[in-house]
């Protein structure tokens, strides 16, 4: 990279075209020298989508699912070949460390193989069957089956600043295996490696003109161009959320949206915990606390545990902790780098400190550490921050904080009955991980634990090394959780091609529907 800022370009209508001005400029969040900037002001977005919907849509429409799984497995290609480059930007743009950037960017690549192997089998097919012939009338021969065709619109996709890899490429490969064009529109803070990876993929030509555009800069009147064929699928904050889902025109054509939002994810250490258990939990809480600085929409934020044991799991979180080595995550020893943004940093800090009206701080704290060599008022780091609940009876803000950074609170129970529902009181989260050894606990926590959440991870000590983390989304699991979260639904395989397609009841003969049924791929 050179020393003077990138200007980030969208590729929009077949072109990659350059905004107005700055709308937002992109920062090292270690030394805080600009990095590129970003603007889409003049961009014209309805013929971006005009040009989408009209020579991308068709293009991958006339293709078979297998033959869609081949180009994107060609798109994970070309981000394989060129992956060194994208470490350097993470480490760069967003502060992560190596590990952390790889969570980003091979999250991506894995995602579009997991696709790509998953759309092979599907083979000819262009359209899916959800459900066999039922029977509607006395006669034999007239009867329904349920179709899913994919929609004529593009696939809108909003993500957060967290995993400008993993977020773009978790959502499009979804959608073109379903055959539905993609906008991508990365935040801005973090958009220099969303931008690359789409620079060298359309450099390739691996994918048809107009499969793939990207938004750099602002959403302008993006919301205002979307029609009810478009599916938008958004991540990020629930405030943004809202705004989108309240927007006129989405409401007035009944654009299709799926939201993926905030969420104060729960670990739970169950009552009477085996010590193999009690030491997987401290070893993912630590691990959760951590990892991309905390910046994880699925990172444990709420830590419950039996009230007895409470200050031993206070005392093995804070051992642990004091074994993070912050500061310049271009240093191999370092194992926590800075949070993406200066502005991200203070809004780490306000929740600290609202959550700290109710709690003790045990390390951390609401003010940036002190990391030799690094400028305080350049940077934007914050300390592994540990919290513990001063009456967890009374106790609020912890379950209405999201702290986007590495911080957690713990929260000490008296009963079973209390622990379900206090964890409720997140008001609806991505993920719960419950660390224990008895298996009708486990059950009980499905009941109580299940409806507020999207996936639950249940650690008995004989997976306690094997399992994939309470943090990290896979492809084969459904992702998305209700209330707070949004009520989005991603991913979980092939479940995950539903939102770009459109449930259709075809009633007919049942010669013409049991052709219909060899021609679709059963999804079931
Ligand atoms: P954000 O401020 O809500 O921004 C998210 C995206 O929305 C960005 O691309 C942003 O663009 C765009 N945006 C902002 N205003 C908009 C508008 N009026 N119309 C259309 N788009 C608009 O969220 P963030 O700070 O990037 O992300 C952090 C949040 O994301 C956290 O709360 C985290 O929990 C959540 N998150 C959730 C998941 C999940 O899967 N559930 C995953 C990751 C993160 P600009 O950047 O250009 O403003």
């Amino acid at each position: 990279m050179s020393d003077a800022p990138q200007v980030l370009e969208s590729y929009l209508a077949g072109a990659w075209r350059r905004g107005e001005g700055v709308e937002t400029e992109l920062v090292d969040p270690v030394h805080g020298n600009v990095l590129a900037t970003a603007s889409a002001k003049g961009l014209d977005l309805g013929a971006a989508l005009d040009h989408a919907r009209k020579v991308g849509g068709p293009s991958l429409r006339a293709l078979s699912f297998a033959e869609r799984a081949k180009l994107i497995g060609a798109v994970a290609d070309v981000l394989i070949a060129n992956r060194a480059k994208y470490e350097a930007m993470a480490i760069a743009n967003s502060g992560n460390t190596k590990i952390d950037a790889a969570i980003d960017i091979d999250g991506g690549i894995g995602t579009l193989k997991y696709y790509a192997r998953l759309g092979a089998p599907l083979g000819a097919a262009t359209f899916l069957l959800d459900e066999k012939p039922v029977r509607l009338a006395k006669a034999e021969n007239f009867q329904a089956i349920h179709l899913l065709a994919p929609r004529h619109g593009v696939a809108v996709h909003i993500n957060a600043f967290n995993f400008p890899s993993w977020g773009l490429w978790e959502k499009a490969a979804v959608a073109l295996l379903a055959g539905v064009p993609v906008l991508a529109k990365p935040a801005s803070s973090t958009a220099l490696l969303s931008n690359e990876m789409v620079r060298d993929v359309i450099a390739a030509k691996v994918l048809p003109e107009g499969a793939l555009s990207l938004l750099c800069g602002s959403a302008g009147d993006l919301l205002d161009q979307v029609n009810g064929d478009d599916v938008i699928a958004f991540t990020g904050s629930s405030e943004t959320a809202g705004r989108i889902l309240k927007h006129p025109n989405i409401l007035a054509r009944g654009v299709r949206v799926n939201i993926e939002a905030d969420s104060v994810n729960a670990a739970l250490l169950a009552p009477g915990a085996s010590d193999a258990a009690f030491d997987a939990f401290i070893k993912e809480v630590g691990r959760e606390m951590t990892v991309k600085a905390g910046q994880k929409c699925t990172a444990i934020r709420r830590v419950f545990t039996p009230a007895d044991r409470a200050d031993a799991v206070t005392d093995a979180l804070l051992a642990r902790l004091k074994k993070t080595t912050l500061g310049d995550p271009r240093n191999e020893a370092v194992r926590m780098g800075p949070v993406v943004t200066r502005a991200q940093q203070a809004a780490a800090f306000d929740g600290i400190a609202r959550i700290a009206k109710e709690a003790q701080i045990l390390a951390g704290g609401v003010t940036a550490p002190v990391i030799d060599g690094i400028d305080p008022a350049k940077s934007a780091f914050v300390a592994p921050t540990l919290m513990r609940v001063k009456d967890a009876a009374t106790a609020s803000a912890v379950h209405d904080t999201e702290v986007f950074g590495p911080s957690a609170t713990i929260v000490p129970y008296k009963s079973e009955a209390e622990a379900f529902a206090l964890v409720a009181r997140g008001g609806g989260s991505l993920v719960a991980s419950v660390y224990g050894d008895d298996h009708a606990f486990f059950a009980r926590a499905v009941t109580e634990l299940g409806p507020q959440h999207g996936r639950l991870l249940m650690v008995e000590p004989s997976i306690a090394d094997v399992h994939t983390g309470h943090g990290i989304v896979m492809p084969q699991c459904h992702h998305g959780g209700p209330g707070r979260a949004g009520n989005g639904e991603e991913l979980g395989g092939l479940q995950g091609l539903r939102l770009y397609h459109q449930r259709v009841a075809v009633q007919g003969a049942m010669d013409l529907l049991t052709e219909l049924q060899a021609r679709a791929f059963a999804l079931h």
